[in-house]
């Protein structure tokens, strides 16, 4: 069967997705309704899909609410998220429900894409016996890299010709190579790889049913502050996949140098004022992590040093929101008096007119967002068409 371009979208989104009714369908693709039901009904003829009446889970041609299902064994995405400090790999089915999880050893950066073996063939196992022994059947359509650092797809991390300082491999993503095309050619499974940050930010513009246009989605955690944009319905990456590097904005033009190659970036920035602010107190150099708990703990002086982070990172943050003027920002963020001073100093740098009537929301996912960003990725293509 010869599939017109709109037959094709419908089936690539419905391949990846839970069930889903004509309607959503035609809301997800930006299809007019009759549009959908026709091409579906040419879908459903041929075989390329199968109608479903959703309350009984199985074909009828009955009344009730119908969904769009692809046949054959359900399909199920593979998740490994790679961080400085850990690498932990997962299954999940399409609503985002996690089927196997597993913590590895993390691979050493120098090593590139082949460090990343293990983990993949670890995923294929145990995708293999999930469609072995599951009631309806499995079948693995994709494995997402959840990467901490800038990341261009098709090419690896971006190149810096013109850096000769031999720094250290602190960004876990150093190789100029195309992870995607290394591991697909040695596992029977596309892989894709994307920063983290944009995952996150991704999985959380698509779990809300009103999507804004515009939305920025920032990050604060033990593993650092980044930021997602999302410009007109699409998930910015930029020409070498910087978009919404927020940890590597110049604050200091003499500061210390970065993993990054530049100096006096907000992370270092950040780092070294906790560093400085709790070496008398603490009696050595206190982070994130536990200055987050002594705050939980009622420390006043730990709540109050983390509502000075988020000053900091809402001085820049609200310029950069000038700039982007979006209707909407996401805030992930582990302590409350970050956010706190975060909108604060947004309030502050950010023009009355963005300030005012930009909606800032907590994040609906948490943790769970890198998932979502990794069902979201093929979809996005289907809805783009
Ligand atoms: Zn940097």
């Amino acid at each position: 069967m010869v599939l017109h371009s709109t037959e094709q979208r419908i089936l690539d989104f419905v391949r990846y997705s839970a069930d889903s009714d004509r309607t959503e369908l035609a809301a997800e693709l930006g299809l007019p309704r009759p549009t959908v039901i026709s091409a579906v009904r040419k879908l459903i003829g041929s075989g390329a899909l199968l109608d479903v009446d959703a309350a009984e889970g199985r074909s009828t041609a009955g009344r009730g609410r119908h969904v769009i299902r692809f046949p054959g064994p359900s399909a199920i995405v593979g998740l490994i998220r790679w961080t400085d400090h850990s690498l932990r790999v997962g299954l999940h089915d399409l609503d985002g429900t996690a089927l196997h999880e597993e913590e590895l050893d993390i691979p050493d950066p120098a090593d590139g894409p082949a460090g990343l073996v293990p983990a993949a063939g670890s995923l294929l196992r145990a995708a293999g016996s999930l469609s072995d022994h599951g009631p309806a059947g499995r079948r693995l359509v994709s494995i997402t890299i959840s990467a901490p650092a800038p990341f261009r797809r098709g090419r690896g991390a971006p190149r810096d010709d013109a850096s000769t300082l031999g720094l250290p491999l602190r960004f876990a993503v150093t190789e100029h190579v195309d992870f995607d095309d290394y591991l697909s050619r040695r596992f029977p499974v596309d892989f894709i790889t994307e920063n983290d940050i944009n995952l996150a930010g991704l999985g959380e513009y698509f779990a809300t049913r009103d999507r804004a246009q515009n939305m920025v989605y920032l990050r604060v955690n033990d593993e650092g502050i980044g930021s997602a944009i999302v410009a007109g319905g699409v998930l910015m990456r930029g020409a070498q996949g910087f978009a919404g590097e927020l940890a590597h904005l110049q604050i200091d033009r003499d500061g210390p140098l970065c993993p990054c190659g530049g100096r006096g970036c907000l992370s270092n920035q950040l780092r070294g004022m906790m560093a400085a602010a709790t070496s008398q107190a603490y009696g050595r150099p206190v982070g994130y992590a536990e200055l987050s708990r002594h705050a939980r703990d009622g420390d006043a002086g730990a709540s109050r040093l983390l509502a000075d982070v988020g000053r900091a990172i809402g001085q820049p943050f609200g310029q950069i929101c000038t700039v982007l003027d979006p209707e909407v920002i996401v805030i992930d963020a582990t302590d409350e008096a970050v956010v706190a001073g975060i909108r604060e100093s947004f309030a502050i740098f950010a023009p009355p007119a963005i300030a005012h009537n930009v909606r800032f929301r907590t994040s609906a996912l948490g943790a769970d967002a890198e998932v979502r960003g990794a069902l979201e990725i093929p979809r996005e293509a289907a809805r783009r068409g």
